[in-house]
Order: C-alpha cells, then sequence, then structure tokens
C-alpha cells in the first residue's frame, strides 16, 4: 500500500520530564489496551496501546510486512523501548485506533443489532482498512454502508432496517466516508437521503437541482401526449385530473417533490381521478422516471469523472 504514513521515532515513556521537544510530551497508557503480554506499543496521538504483533499482522499485510523486517536499526541498539517492547508511532487519530482494537480483539460482531453500528466505527474500517490493508474490515465497512445506502433503486424500496445508528448530523459523515474513500456507489442514496432530511442553507442549491429533475423527468407523465390514453373511457374526468394534478404536484415545495423520488407511486395520491388505463400508464412512466434519474444521479451530481 502507497501513502502509508507509519513512522518510528526515538522516545522513552515519558514521565521522565527529560528534555524532549515533543508537542505532546504527556503521554498515557491505555486502560482497555495495555495488555501484559502485549509485544508492540502502537502510539495514536498521547496515547500507548501495548497489543500484540500476531493480531495486527494475521489481518493487516501493511503490519505484517512491518513486523517481518529486521529489527535493527529501527529497534536496534540506542532505541528506546517501552516495557521492553518497541514502539510504533501512527499518524492516525486515538479514536481511530482505539476502533480498531475493540475491531480486532472484541470482534465487534458486524451481524449487529439494528441500528448500534456507529459511524466512528465504519470510519475506522474503511480508513485504517484502506491505510494498513484491514481487507475484511474495507469489505464489511463497505458493505455496511452499501446495506443502509443500497444503490438500486429496488433494494431502497425494500427500506432496509439501519444497521448505522442514527447519530445526529450522521448522513453528513457518510457522504464525507464515501468521497474520502472513493465509495461513489454509496453517493446517490446518501444525497438522497441528506435532501429528505435537512434543509440547510448550503445543501439549497444541490436540493433544487434535483427538485428540477424530478419535475423534469418523473413527473413528465403529467404533460405526456399519451394520456388520456387512446382507449379511455372517461377522457374528460381523466383530462380534468390530469389538469389538477399538474397545478397541485408543481406548485409543491422541495422537501415535497423530492418525496416522488424517493418513494413509489401512491395510487390514491398521484392516480386518483383517473381511470384505470390511464392510471396504470401514470404509474409505468413514473416509476420509468425515478429509474432513470437515480441511475443517472452520479452524473448529476458531478460524481462520476
Ligand atoms: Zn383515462
Amino acid at each position: 500500500m502507497s501513502g502509508t504514513n507509519l513512522t518510528k521515532r526515538k522516545r522513552t515513556d515519558s514521565g521522565d520530564g527529560d528534555a524532549s521537544k515533543d508537542d505532546n510530551p504527556t503521554v498515557t497508557r491505555s486502560a482497555e489496551y495495555w495488555l501484559e503480554d502485549g509485544n508492540i506499543i502502537l502510539q495514536a496521538e498521547n496515547t500507548q496501546y501495548r497489543v500484540h504483533r500476531s493480531i495486527l499482522s494475521r489481518q493487516s499485510t501493511v503490519f505484517a510486512d512491518m513486523f517481518s523486517l529486521p529489527q535493527p536499526p529501527e529497534f536496534g541498539p540506542g532505541e528506546s523501548l517501552v516495557d521492553g517492547c518497541p514502539v510504533v508511532h501512527l499518524q492516525d487519530s486515538a479514536e481511530d485506533v482505539g476502533n480498531l482494537l475493540d475491531l480486532l480483539y472484541e470482534s465487534i460482531s458486524l451481524q449487529t443489532i439494528e441500528g448500534h453500528i456507529s459511524i466512528s466505527v465504519i470510519r475506522t474500517m474503511l480508513r485504517l482498512g484502506r491505510k494498513y490493508d484491514f481487507k475484511k474490515l474495507w469489505d464489511r465497512g463497505v458493505s455496511l454502508l452499501e446495506h443502509d445506502y443500497p444503490y438500486t433503486l429496488q433494494k431502497w424500496d425494500e427500506k432496509p432496517k439501519p444497521l448505522i445508528s442514527d447519530e445526529p448530523g450522521v448522513i453528513f459523515d457518510v457522504i464525507a466516508i464515501a468521497h474520502e474513500n472513493d465509495i461513489k456507489s454509496i453517493l446517490p442514496p446518501a444525497y438522497l437521503t441528506m435532501f429528505l432530511r435537512n434543509s440547510l442553507p448550503d445543501i439549497r442549491d444541490g436540493r433544487e437541482r434535483l427538485q428540477r429533475l424530478v419535475k423534469a423527468i418523473i413527473l413528465d407523465w403529467l404533460r405526456d401526449d399519451e394520456l388520456p390514453r387512446a382507449d379511455c373511457d372517461s377522457f374528460d374526468k381523466c383530462s380534468a385530473a390530469l389538469m389538477g394534478k399538474i397545478k397541485y404536484l408543481y406548485g409543491q415545495d422541495a422537501c415535497k417533490l423530492l418525496e416522488y423520488f424517493a418513494y413509489r407511486w401512491d395510487k390514491a395520491e398521484l392516480g386518483a381521478g383517473m381511470c384505470e388505463e390511464c392510471e396504470i400508464y401514470g404509474n409505468a412512466e413514473y416509476e420509468e422516471g425515478r429509474r432513470i434519474l437515480w441511475y443517472n444521479c452520479p452524473q448529476y451530481f458531478e460524481l462520476d469523472s
């Protein structure tokens, strides 16, 4: 893996208050992960973790390669050890490394109870999974996101029970994580979710664009020359119903319009007042519009490059 940033610096357990010019002179030992038979010390920010090389090597090719290197000169004479263990300084947050160790040691169940996986854990799976090639963690992180933000309209319509816990603003984290890790498949459903839930000024532009597309693509059937149908048995009634719908649907606010993208044909609302032939045609055109918009969402949001 390129771009890994493992550094090994000389330093001692810092309680001695020596002349270290380090930015963060106070180092604390993790209460949870200071394992007596650990043989490697990871340090992230100011926290040290005493863990096992074998546990890390088993799932990460990057750690496996690192530990397979001859120990000197990195850990050779003159290198300060902590409790007899070499120290690996990671350029990762303590939150990420804590999550990582929870995943490796506590085996956080990924077939977990609905809504209980924190987005922070998913971020760690992807960020560290990619950086250190923890392949299983990466794969599971992606599949968890794809479960909650499915990339097919069919799966979206099945409304899977979320596995990721619904913390405030979680959708913004999901989108940021998807961009950070180049997981484009989840972006259309993630953006749709964001627009459904939020009305913040900074998402107004994207929402308005989607609103225009809903009118142009999904509600286009209202103005279709094929309606009323040739075999319509209540032409005047259906014409009047269509006129009423155009007036009603095009006057809806942005949030309401997005529902026509997010949700399937609602016969009681959209099909009201029309004969069966016209209703069936409208339904089919509407669903086709949803499929087209869904399929093209990445390019509408300039995500495909
Ligand atoms: Zn009709």
